[in-house]
């Protein structure tokens, strides 16, 4: 059966809350999803809640954005409980991180003429880690933007007018803190990184080399063969191919749980091999 091992609920920055996108990923027949929110596991509680009456598993997940050798990318972790630990008590910083920084993006909006203050910008966060979706929110309130997207374009992508840098971990700091609190990691949506085809795979073979375990391959953005492709440089390296739909409810328009744009398919066995490759 099919699984989507890349979800996210309003406690980042999807719009939905945890308890409502299992109960979707159980009427479209997914037999597991991973909630993995931005730097915080403070969905899993109502997730795992609303799983135990669903025949759909919920894995405890989190994303992170990491930094390796002046690359940035962002790392899924798996089987991270909702508890203290190593990598749990490290996500409270990064999540102070972005409040800092938030701050800071809304003072450079507003000396760029958009009027919006700190308070409109939590009010369209459901939870406990705020960012740049919710600061697009807050400018699209406002009436002087469109969309989310049109704010990332010119304004909050990184190198924007108004981007700020925040704190992130590197990527073998990620993997040593996921290893020690009893998960594994995947990187997510591999092509963001933004280099060639040989660095990403030398830079994957390190990695690994580190502890890394999976790579998604599956992920809904990617053309079926872009998939294929990305399955086939994770066999290589002895990486489990994982994948998801990246679902963030109204936050990315046009994507589903589990089958993306349409045509996703994310393997039960790739849950399984992670299961096996746990510490
Ligand atoms: P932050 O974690 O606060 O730095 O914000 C980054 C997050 O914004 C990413 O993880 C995405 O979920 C989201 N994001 C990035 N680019 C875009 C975009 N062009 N349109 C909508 N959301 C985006
Ligand atoms: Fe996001
Ligand atoms: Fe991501
Ligand atoms: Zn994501």
């Amino acid at each position: 059966m099919a699984v989507d091992l890349h979800v996210h609920s309003s406690v980042s920055d999807g719009t939905e809350p945890p308890d409502a996108v299992v109960a979707k990923a159980a009427s479209l027949g997914l037999s597991a999803i991973a909630l993995t929110d931005h730097d915080t596991l403070s969905g899993i509680p109502a997730a795992r809640a609303a799983a135990a009456s669903l025949p759909t598993d919920l894995v405890p997940g989190v994303e992170l954005s990491v930094d390796h050798d002046g690359l940035k990318l962002h790392m899924l972790a798996y089987f991270i409980e909702p508890d203290a630990g190593p990598l749990q008590d490290r996500l409270a910083m990064l999540r102070a991180g972005r409040d800092t920084r938030n701050v800071v993006i809304v003072e450079r909006l507003n000396a760029l003429g958009y009027p919006i203050t700190m308070e409109d910008v939590l009010r369209h966060a459901g939870g406990d880690a705020v960012g740049r979706p919710h600061i697009a929110d807050a400018l699209v309130e406002a009436g002087s933007i469109s969309s989310r997207s049109e704010a990332f374009e010119d304004l909050l992508s990184d190198g924007g007018r108004a981007y700020v840098e925040r704190k992130r971990l590197t990527a073998t700091e990620a993997i040593d803190l996921t290893i020690q609190s009893g998960g594994v990691n995947s990187i997510a949506h591999p092509l963001t990184v933004n280099t060639d085809a040989s660095i990403l795979r030398s830079v994957l073979g390190d990695l690994r080399d580190a502890g890394l375990v999976g790579l998604e391959a599956y992920y809904s953005e990617y053309a079926p063969a872009i998939r294929s492709q990305l399955a086939s440089v994770a066999a290589d390296l002895g990486l489990v191919a994982t994948g998801g739909s990246d679902y963030h409810g109204a936050g990315k328009p046009g994507l589903e749980i589990g089958t993306g744009h349409g045509d996703l398919v994310v393997p039960g066995a790739a849950l399984e091999e992670l299961r096996q490759r746990r510490p």
